[in-house]
């Protein structure tokens, strides 16, 4: 695959272009989070924390604001006025003196009160309210309520804890609704004395207490569920001393009960949430949110989740590291950046409120988001960049594709050239298409094509030229060898019968013999050059080599006892499919070679001998061996060593061998002494149906 140009040109397009886009665009996109967390999602996220820390501090504020206007005005004076009265009266009543110690005030409602108590027709609870004032005053709070729905219940309050007048109205999710008598005769009948607040406010403090839980509520939960809601039952008190108008002793105290779903309105305001509206998709809401904890920065006051209220941050959440961030800030206020809840990672930021000490409560508020939205913009635009990454590569795939194929087609094209150049078609010529280096080169490559022809057919005609000279040369020499000897023959039998010598019959005889045996040999000569020259086709044949050999050897009978060689024969019969007259031809070469090689007498073994499926034909001599240099040469045309010879033996030997699927070689004797030639052929297998081999 790599081996294609093509294919490393995509590759160097990808790496040159494409990764550093990739990694460039990834880069872009950490950066891009990375920015807009650090200067868009925690600037305003701490701006949203100060300014809702401001608002609850403001509230606190607001409300001991109220209270000390109220506690401050005339009516409220008035009202507990009028309960000084009536305390009077009603003691006087009570002890049945109303008749005897009338005064002016007193006299026209305490006497009738007296007497209405004694029926027993109102409660003293209700009794109470009769007076003007106290009516007075309960109707500006409940006037005041119907403006703001800030309290769920005003108090005031007399020195000794007894319920002086209050709200006749309370809040509710549509308005406001009156108080039921039972619930205004069970705070008549409070005893508030008791209360946490009561004392520090008789001594003349303003005092803030965070209820946690509303004092009234197990009687009356706000909820109107005997269960806690801590949403709606969890409850703030504030309550002001009430001074005489010259700023004398504490006479009363004003008590102004704020449900927590006031505060929990303020802490889950959709400002929040809108706040991170550009970062989000259109439709889809902002994780933002605030919350607020208590004073130890640990337990949770109010959540957007109900579920979370009263847990505690650092033992029950498992964040205790924010806990004591908030705790060890210094400036109370700061960034809790990259954390984890409930699987999501998120950024916050928290503002401690106005400590106890200062008006407040010192709770804290937090303003957190999900890292997702803050990423949302940034995952649009990676995806966007990605798109486009992806368009890019593939572009540039495509465009390198397409110039790559444009450059390689062309030399895709001269490598064909080359190859069918290489396969000896020099006719070939690539059609030069372009003017550039390539259609260069493809005119060089035609031009080396067409001398390269040219040189061709010069060496072919210097070859040919070269193989009829040596040929004509090798002929005359070997014609020329036996002419030399019958010329002499001729020349003494004609010395012979001009002297009229005696026995010129007899030279006669031996020249003739001596022509005749000349002839033969020239006869064979002339085979040999037909038959290396393939003159002759093969007509191959079920041949038994034993008997052939048997036949050879006996052939060269007479030439063996001339050379003193004595012959050894032995083996097994075996049949081959071979043209006999070649075959017939190899094995006498091989046995002339091996007379020829013991001028001096020695021994011959011939032998045929079964090697699986195929017979094997030996013949070996005690003659002179092998040279390195015949070898090395042996199976080439013209060598040879002998005077007499033509070289041509074993060449067309090992031809008409491998013609007939066999295969000779020629060692060095065992034994060191001769050498041994192994013909090799396959065994003939008639087939059943008789078709043979033919
Ligand atoms: P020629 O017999 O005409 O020389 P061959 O092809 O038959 O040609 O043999 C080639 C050469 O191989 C011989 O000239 C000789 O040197 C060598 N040769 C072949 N057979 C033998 C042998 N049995 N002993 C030694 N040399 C041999
Ligand atoms: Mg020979």
């Amino acid at each position: 695959m790599l081996r294609r140009i093509s294919t490393k040109l995509v590759l160097a397009v990808l790496l040159a272009v494409v990764l550093p886009f990739v990694a460039f665009a990834f880069y872009i996109n950490e950066q891009m989070g990375d920015r807009v967390t650090r200067h868009v999602v925690q600037p305003v996220l701490l701006g949203l924390v100060k300014n809702l820390a401001g608002q609850l501090d403001y509230f606190v504020r607001e409300r001991r604001m109220d209270l000390e206007q109220w506690a401050d005005s005339q009516l409220t004076q008035n009202a507990l006025d009028d309960d000084r009265a009536e305390q009077g009266a009603l003691q006087l009543a009570l002890r049945g003196e109303a008749a005897a110690h009338s005064t002016p005030d007193a006299a026209p409602w305490g006497a009738a009160t007296a007497a209405r108590l004694e029926r027993d027709e109102v409660s003293l609870q209700t009794f109470s309210l009769q007076a003007p004032y106290r009516a007075q005053l309960m109707a500006e709070l409940d006037k005041n309520l119907d403006r703001s729905l800030e309290y769920d219940l005003v108090l005031l309050v007399s020195p000794d804890g007894r319920l002086v007048t209050c709200n006749g109205k309370r809040p509710t999710a549509q308005g406001t609704e009156p108080l039921s008598q039972p619930f205004l005769e069970y705070l008549f009948a409070y005893d508030y004395s008791r209360s946490d607040w009561f004392p520090l406010a008789t001594q003349g403090s303003f005092v803030r207490v965070d209820h946690h839980v509303s004092p009234f509520h197990l009687e009356f939960g706000h909820s109107g569920q005997s269960s806690f809601d801590p949403a709606w039952d969890y409850a703030l008190g504030f309550a002001a001393p009430v001074r005489t108008p010259d700023g004398g002793p504490v006479r009363g105290v004003l008590y102004g009960l704020v449900n927590w779903k006031r505060i929990q309105e303020l802490v889950s305001t959709q400002v929040i949430a809108d706040a991170f509206r550009g970062l989000v998709r259109e439709d889809a809401a902002p994780s933002a949110y605030a919350w607020l904890w208590a004073d130890d920065a640990n337990l949770i006051l109010a959540h957007p989740d109900r579920a979370l209220y009263y847990e505690r941050i650092g033992e029950d959440l498992g964040l205790p590291r924010l806990t004591q961030t908030v705790l060890e800030d210094d400036d109370g206020w700061g960034l809790y950046p990259e954390y984890s809840f409930h699987g999501e990672q998120k950024n916050a930021a928290f503002h401690v409120c106005s400590s106890r000490q200062a008006d407040g409560f010192g709770w804290v508020v937090g303003v957190g988001i999900n890292n997702e939205d803050i990423f949302s913009t940034v995952e649009e635009l990676r995806t966007l960049l990605l798109g486009g990454t992806a368009g890019v590569l593939a572009l540039a795939v495509c465009l390198t594709l397409f110039i790559a194929r444009r450059t390689t087609g062309p030399i895709r094209e001269l490598q064909k050239h080359v190859r069918r150049v290489a396969e000896g078609d020099l006719d070939a010529r690539i059609d030069i298409r372009s003017r550039d280096e390539l259609g260069a080169l493809a005119e060089d490559v035609n031009r080396m094509t067409s001398e390269l022809k040219t040189q061709r057919e010069r060496i072919i005609k210097a070859e040919k030229d070269a193989a009829w000279r040596e040929m004509a040369r090798q002929i005359a020499h070997d014609i020329k060898n036996p002419l030399t000897p019958m010329l002499l023959s001729l020349d003494l039998l004609e010395r012979a019968r001009r002297e009229h010598a005696a026995g010129s019959e007899e030279i006669l005889e031996r020249t003739m013999g001596l022509i005749r045996r000349q002839i033969h040999n020239l006869r064979e000569i002339a085979n040999d050059f037909n038959e290396f020259t393939g003159g002759k086709k093969a007509h191959p044949s079920a041949v038994e080599v034993a008997g052939l050999l048997e036949e050879v050897l006996h052939l060269h009978d007479g030439w063996a006892v001339e050379r003193r060689v004595s012959v050894h024969k032995d083996g097994a019969a075996a049949v081959v499919w071979a043209d006999l007259g070649k075959l017939r031809r190899v094995l006498v070469n091989l046995v002339s070679n091996a007379l020829q090689a013991m001028p001096e007498g020695g021994e011959l073994f011939a032998a045929t001998a079964l090697e699986g499926s195929a017979v094997v034909i030996s013949i070996r001599d005690t003659g002179v061996g092998l040279t390195s240099e015949a070898r090395a040469h042996l199976f080439e045309p013209y060598f040879t060593t002998k005077s007499e010879g033509t070289g041509l033996g074993l060449a067309i030997s090992k031809r008409a061998l491998e013609e007939m699927g066999g295969a000779i070689e020629l060692i060095g004797a065992p034994g060191g002494v001769g050498t041994l030639a192994r013909v090799r052929l396959p065994l003939h297998r008639p087939r059943a149906s008789g078709a043979g081999q033919a």
